[in-house]
């Protein structure tokens, strides 16, 4: 049986009402501070069916041989049953969305259950998202769709498989509900299965949890969630000299190597509002993401974000900068005298010293040197005119050497043949100049193509086939996510017999919703 000691329930100030309504959460009647959380029950659904689930994460937490197969998990997991040990709650949290400050978000439709403690000592918080309205559900019903999820599901494991750092998944369920969404926002909703997600991370504190004590002057719960936080996932920091400085500092790093990952790997979260950024530095909340195919700098996934493009993938180092400048705003109260804010250099030096090696290697480069910048950035431009895809030139830089038309290797990765044509004498003159600078280091081609593998990968989450398991989970057939999964378990080794996992993004799937633009609607 698992094991449960649930550190934020017990540790934090809890709400005072016990009644499931939509309300602003302040704390208890003449309580002199407001409340991290709010006890809740997952609403049971008609039918839970476990449609798939991660084998490392059930063997991370400690699950009993065979889980998979009894009916009693999926209840669980659906939120029909509670495990002895289990005190599910709703967290409260603020944030900044699109840039404007929103007030009480929380938990609308996802539900903690509380944390594991695993054999080994880890801890796991277990949260299902879409197990039914909170107090912080507002307009919303507090449930999630089949087509989310199983993005969720299948991008977190993939993403840990990257190495990017995330949130986990243990499992994905149907629920024999429907639930109604209008996915384009234009007055037509319809009815989508349901689904719910069993999410697993150490926790999932937000920056919004802090900004929105902040924002209420509330210094008492402001200052009981940072040395929680402190205390709970920053152990050794509480005897620094300045623990508050030391924290923002490592969240800072955290968030500047987590960016770099993303820029190393082409994803684009699509909704980096406060609320959606982990103080541990993880990929959280799965939403409208989506995967750089063609290499465009200027795209965002979110149909929301389309006219602004506020998140798109380039933006994204600079939004989590001003996320950071946020939760700096929000610790001032903490700090009279000392703006942190005066820290987010460390933020910067993190990112650029992880996105150097991160690009050595992507690059096949032993190690980052003066003068490679510039030629990082001419071959990233020309990838943009060009319109190659990202994922695939990476893996056919590393071949560029081996024959004798080198042009032949990138042309693989084209989307249109004309943009490619008008580019072909740039890449020949970028070639030279990259093979110039790789004679430099003079690895053996063999052991530098290793070191640019294991920096690019083969098989990525793309658009396309997410939604190709998507129709087919809608059909009844699981059988897509499974293969998904299995290829994406180790993303940078060439597997025999998946090239069907690496293809380009068909014609088809340029401008069809769920492959090339996203909505929130989930
Ligand atoms: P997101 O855009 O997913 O980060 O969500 C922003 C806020 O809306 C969070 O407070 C969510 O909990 C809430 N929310 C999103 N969808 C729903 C829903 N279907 N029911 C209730 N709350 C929701
Ligand atoms: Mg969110």
């Amino acid at each position: 049986m698992l094991s449960f000691d649930n550190r934020f329930r017990r540790e934090l100030p809890g709400d005072g009402e016990t009644r499931n309504q939509v309300r602003e959460v302040y704390g208890a009647w003449r309580m002199a501070h407001g409340a991290a959380w709010s006890a809740v029950l997952p609403t049971p659904v008609a039918a839970p069916g476990l449609l798939a689930h991660s084998p490392e994460m059930a063997a991370a937490l400690g699950l009993p041989e065979g889980w998979e197969r009894k009916p009693e998990w999926a209840e669980v997991l659906a939120g029909n049953a509670i495990l002895p040990g289990m005190e599910p709650y709703a967290s409260c949290y603020g944030g900044h969305q699109f840039g404007h400050w929103a007030g009480q978000l929380g938990d609308g439709r996802a539900i903690s259950l509380g944390e594991v403690v695993a054999k080994d000592g880890q801890r796991w918080e277990l949260q299902l998202k879409g197990a039914g309205r909170t107090p912080y559900s507002r307009r919303g019903d507090g449930r999630a769709v089949l087509r989310s999820c199983l993005r969720e599901f299948l991008c977190s494991e993939a993403m840990h498989h990257l190495g990017v750092p995330t949130t986990r998944a243990l499992s994905l369920v149907s629920t024999g509900e429907t639930v109604w969404r209008d996915m384009f926002y234009d007055g037509n909703p319809a009815p989508e299965p349901g689904a719910i997600v069993c999410r697993v991370a150490p926790s999932f504190i937000r920056f919004g949890h802090f900004e929105l004590p902040a924002a209420r002057q509330d210094r008492v719960l402001l200052q009981r969630l940072v040395d929680f936080t402190i205390a709970r996932y920053f152990p050794e920091l509480t005897t620094a000299a300045d623990p508050l400085a030391a924290w923002f500092l490592a969240v800072c790093e955290r968030t500047g190597r987590l960016l770099a990952r993303w820029m190393q790997v082409g994803f684009v979260h699509g909704v980096m509002n406060t609320d959606n950024m982990s103080i541990l530095g993880l990929t959280i909340d799965y939403g409208p993401y989506g995967w750089l195919e063609d290499y465009d700098p200027g795209w965002t996934p979110n149909t929301t974000d389309a006219a602004g493009r506020r998140y798109c993938f380039a933006r994204q180092p600079e939004v989590a900068r001003w996320n950071l400048e946020r939760l700096a705003d929000a610790l001032v109260g903490l700090r009279p005298g000392g703006d942190l804010a005066e820290l987010l250099p460390a933020y910067d030096a993190a990112y650029a010293d992880e996105m150097t090696r991160l690009f050595a290697g992507k690059f096949g480069f032993v190690a980052w040197q003066d003068g490679d910048a510039a030629l990082v950035a001419d071959a990233l431009t020309l990838l943009h005119r060009a319109e190659l895809d990202m994922t695939e030139f990476f893996r056919q830089l590393a071949w560029v050497d081996a024959g004798s038309d080198p042009l032949a290797y990138l042309e693989w990765a084209a989307y249109r043949p004309r943009s490619w044509r008008d580019c072909r004498a740039g890449w020949l003159a970028w070639l030279e100049r990259y093979v110039q600078r790789l004679q430099q280091d003079g690895l053996p081609p063999e052991q530098r193509r290793a070191r640019m593998n294991a920096h690019n990968p083969r098989y990525v989450l793309r658009n396309y086939l997410a939604q190709q398991a998507i129709d087919a989970a809608e059909a009844g057939d699981t059988g897509p996510i499974l293969a998904l999964q299995e290829v994406l378990r180790r993303p940078y080794e060439e597997q025999p017999g998946k090239a069907a996992f690496a293809a380009k993004r068909p014609e088809w799937a340029r401008h069809r919703a769920g492959c090339s633009m996203l909505s929130c609607s989930s």
